[in-house]
């Protein structure tokens, strides 16, 4: 998986989070402030401009651009956190410019670890950890299967929408839905359905 391949994902992510802004914030005005499709959407357009107007001659640069961009341009919990997520990401891969799937499984890893430091939260408390997390072990056991690139990100694709339907009966322990107590059950978080954008954007970067 070359830059081209990160561009695409990224790409991919703020074109799916346009399309899904208003589900997003539907999500988020049932527990939270109504602003989640607003956040990301303004965030990953600013990535966009931001990767037209520097164009990343590696992966790794690529993702550290789009988390220090997301980070300046997203207030909320979810711009910190994601761009914490990316940044880590990007920091694993260095300037290599081609990356293996256990590459990749490392840097999920590596943002699991990054967005559960920063956000405190562990996995059953609600967040988009809920989603991400999953993702990031399917990744990795399914890398260590020797599944081919696209099924291997199928699986991670599969983990996180199971992750974030997980999340509808549980009652939220981090975040603005956290102070709505027993009436947060029953609503999916908006960040685990935000983070199936992501990695449904990063199956289909591989195509196939
Ligand atoms: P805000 O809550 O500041 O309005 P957003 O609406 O953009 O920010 O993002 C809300 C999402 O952020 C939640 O649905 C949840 O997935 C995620 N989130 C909030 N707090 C945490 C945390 N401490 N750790 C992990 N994820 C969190
Ligand atoms: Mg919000
Ligand atoms: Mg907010």
């Amino acid at each position: 998986m070359d830059t081209r391949f990160f561009t695409t994902w990224i790409e991919g992510i703020a074109k799916a989070v346009a399309e899904n802004r208003e589900h997003l914030t539907a999500l988020d005005a049932a527990i939270g402030d109504a602003d989640h499709g607003a956040n990301l959407d303004r965030g990953f357009t600013a990535v966009r401009e931001a990767l037209a107007a520097a164009p990343p001659d590696s992966p790794g640069k690529a993702l550290t651009l789009t988390g220090t961009t997301l980070i300046r341009k997203v207030g909320g919990a979810s711009g910190p956190l994601y761009g914490t997520a990316f940044r880590q990401m990007g920091s694993v891969l260095g300037s290599a410019p081609d990356v293996t799937p256990s590459d990749l499984a490392t840097a999920l890893e590596a943002a699991v670890a990054g967005v559960r430091k920063l956000g405190g939260a562990t996995e059953g408390d609600k967040t988009l950890l809920d989603a991400l997390a999953p993702a990031a072990g399917a990744l990795r056991r399914a890398v260590q299967n020797g599944t081919k690139t696209e099924d291997a990100l199928d699986a991670a694709l599969t983990a996180a929408r199971e992750g974030a339907r997980a999340t509808i009966p549980l009652q939220a322990r981090k975040g603005r839905a956290s102070y709505l107590g027993e009436r947060s059950i029953g609503h999916e978080d908006p960040g685990a359905a935000s983070t199936v954008l992501i990695l449904a954007a990063l199956r289909d970067a591989a195509g196939g």
